[in-house]
Parts: C-alpha cells; structure tokens; sequence
C-alpha cells in the first residue's frame, strides 16, 4: 500500500492543469494518492464557445471540466470550497459577496484544515504569492494554504477538527519568468504576434528562476497535461495564448514544471530532484 499522497490546492478549475498538470499525472501514475481542492468553480472566467456555457452555467460546466480533467491526470479526488470567482482585479465581480475573496480567513482556513488532517498529505502544492500574474482568487488560496499548512499541525488549533497533521513540505508551483521569455522568442521567430505575452511580463508575472528549487521533467505524463488542458474546452479554447505555437513545440515548454520549496526553508546545497525527495 503507497502511503505517499500530495493535496494540492487552487482557485479555479484549470489553475492545477497549466502549472501541475504533468506532475500530478507523474505522480499518481506511480501510485501516490492525489487530491485536489479548488476554492471556486470559476463562475466568472472566459466562455471560449458560446455552445458550451452561458455566464449562469459556466460555473456548473466548469465543475465537470475539472472533473475531465482529474481523470486525464489520475487525481482521486476532487474538492470543492464552494466559493464564487472573484474575478479579474478591478471587476464588479470583486463586491460579490459569496466571492473568494470576501471569505473570512479563519472559515477558509478552517476548511482547508479539515480536508488536511483527513488526507494527511506529505506534500502540500499551492500557488506562489503572486498567483503566477496576480489573480486576487490566486492571491487569497496562497495565503489561505499557507496559513491552514501551518494550523493543521497546531494541537491548540480547531481541535474539533481531530488530530494536528504536519505534513512534511509545502511547494509552491512557479512558472519562472525564462518560460514567459521562451515562449516569446519562439512565437517572434514564427511571425506571431507576442502583444500578451510582453503584457504579461510587464505585469511581472513569472517566478525569479534563481529562486526555483526543484525542475520537473514531465515529459512522460505531458499528453496526459495536454488532455487535461483539453478538457478545460470553455478556457482553453482554439485562440488561447498556449495554442498559438505548434503543439509539438509548446508541449515541449510544458514539459517542465518548476515549484518553489517554502517550508521547510531550503537548506543551502539541497539539491531537489523529486517532491519527495528523502522522505
Ligand atoms: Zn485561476
């Protein structure tokens, strides 16, 4: 019987394909228990097709594209906060009151350290700070997963909630700022026009390679992200910024993944080839 078993945790269905995808397949394909939690059903992200969703069932349609896509990736087990998309900073969305982020800390916190203490994960996955370009709803589950990796293994805290669970090593999933730039120079050398691309830089997305901890090679479970991707029809439809290259060239980009180690603090000369490594 594996023992191993990796939670991650994100705002909105597709969040875990584009950063995590090819782990989660690599992972549960060697038998590691693999559970998702996503804080919304993104009511309020893009409608790629008219066909597929209106903005009142998007959220429901969402819901069974997470469901495709966990098992395109092997994930057992899917878990959803009930929140509502916050939306882009800046939209009305923001003043809705069931959104993400108008939760109160300590009920989200509560949540998350339930579903800890029950899965017992050695390895917790969330967003870094910034939410890989600034989504508030990716903000707010940093802060949340950080706070709940933290309570879960505090006897004085929620002891209703059962027994303290400590797991071993919170990651967070970067895309370093070298992918953004690759992609770009590989776009340019095609033709196509790299407009997004340079706003997403200019908005500082992207994590400090020199601060990424562990590499990823997935390309054994990169068709299995690829599918994931696929299932998400309402995001990643036929003009998303990831389809533009061939396929074959940016399954290639996808093929590594890269995560930040944020607790414990990373010991001078770790070298990290596996998220669990000697455990
Ligand atoms: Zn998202």
């Amino acid at each position: 019987m594996n023992s191993r078993s990796i939670l991650a945790v994100f705002a909105h269905p597709d969040d875990e394909a584009f950063g995590t995808g090819g782990s989660l397949a690599h992972y549960a394909a060697q038998g590691v228990h693999v559970a998702l939690v996503c804080a919304t059903r993104g009511e309020v992200g893009e409608i790629s097709d008219p066909a597929l969703a209106t903005a009142d069932t998007l959220g429901e349609g969402r819901e069974g594209e997470l469901r495709c896509a966990a098992e395109s990736m092997g994930v057992q087990q899917v878990i959803f906060l009930g929140y509502r998309d916050s939306g882009m900073v800046g939209t009305t969305e923001n003043h809705d009151p069931l959104a993400f982020i108008n939760a109160p800390a300590e009920v989200v916190v509560r949540q998350l350290v339930s579903i800890i203490r029950e899965n017992k994960p050695q390895i917790i996955v969330t967003f870094e700070p910034n939410g890989g370009y600034g989504h508030p709803d990716h903000i707010a589950i940093h802060h949340h997963t950080v706070a709940a990796f933290f309570a879960a293994a505090d006897p004085s805290a929620y002891p209703e909630l059962g027994s303290p669970w400590q797991a071993i090593r919170l990651f967070y999933t970067a895309i370093p700022k070298s992918f953004f730039h690759s992609m770009k120079e590989q776009m340019a050398e095609q033709g196509l026009d790299t407009s997004q691309l340079t706003r997403l830089e200019e908005d500082g997305a992207g994590w400090p390679d020199d601060q990424v901890d562990l590499t990823l090679d997935v390309s054994d479970t990169v068709q299995a992200k690829w599918d994931a991707l696929n299932c998400h029809r309402t995001q990643f439809g036929p003009n998303n910024l990831f389809r533009r290259l061939p396929e074959a060239s940016i399954k290639i980009l996808m093929s590594y993944e890269h995560f930040a180690l944020a607790y414990p603090e990373h010991a001078a000369g770790l070298q990290l080839n596996d998220l669990f490594d000697d455990l």
